[in-house]
């Protein structure tokens, strides 16, 4: 989690798509930093299989404790909040559309508003259909945030962990009906970065940028 010290004594709302390792690593540290001065719970939003599988493989008391269970001198220190894979839930201002993308484990990306503004984030997604339905039934959408996690040349293994190469990134921007929407790449491979950029610029994709981590983005 690429959180600064003021963001972490703010955040108590952590919503999850997918139970893999680079998405939840963080959060048994994040816990333990802020256990005693926690004055709530940080709540962990996630479907159903997400949550069993933190308490199956994370917070079993054998990888790290079962911090759901654990209390400090102002009570709980995080609960779940279980949210249904098709239907809306509010955190604070927000709403939180969920839909179903195609990874390899069960996975979710949102659409995100707020009075003002629409993101949709896919998360680690393969080839996608769902997700571009809703996206195109939106009027007014601020930026979409979609995977690339391989470059080209790697495309085997991106079909096979279902994920994304710039090859197959440009063929879903193509489903995509608001052709001027900004779109930010997100969760890039770390070894494989050098390359998917220069590929990503080969495509000549005018709104294509990439999100930069821990840059505050305001859409
Ligand atoms: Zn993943």
């Amino acid at each position: 989690m690429a959180v600064s010290e003021e963001q972490k004594n703010k955040i108590r709302d952590i919503v999850l798509t997918h139970a893999h390792l680079d998405h939840i690593a963080g959060l048994p540290l994040f816990i333990d930093d802020l256990f005693a001065t926690l004055t709530e719970p940080i709540r962990i939003h996630g479907i159903e299989e997400v949550v069993q599988s933190l308490e199956k493989h994370i917070f079993n008391w054998e990888i790290y404790p079962r911090f759901s269970e654990l209390s400090n001198s102002n009570g709980a220190v995080m609960e779940y909040k279980i949210f249904d894979p098709s239907e809306k839930f509010h955190i604070s201002d927000l709403t939180f559309q969920p839909i179903r993308v195609n990874h390899k484990v069960p996975s979710v990306g949102f659409i995100v508003s707020d009075e003002n503004s629409t993101i949709a984030i896919s998360s680690d997604t393969s080839k996608m259909e769902l997700f571009w339905d809703e996206v195109n039934s939106i009027k007014s959408l601020q930026a979409i945030l979609i995977e690339c996690a391989f470059p080209d040349e790697l495309d085997e293994l991106a079909n096979a962990s279902h994920h994304l190469t710039p090859r197959l990134l440009q063929t879903e921007i193509e489903k995509c009906s608001n052709k001027l929407c900004p779109v930010y790449v997100i969760n890039i491979k770390p070894m494989y970065r050098e390359k998917v950029l220069a590929q990503l610029e080969n495509l000549e994709i005018k709104n294509l940028n990439i999100l930069e981590v821990g840059k505050i983005y305001h859409f």
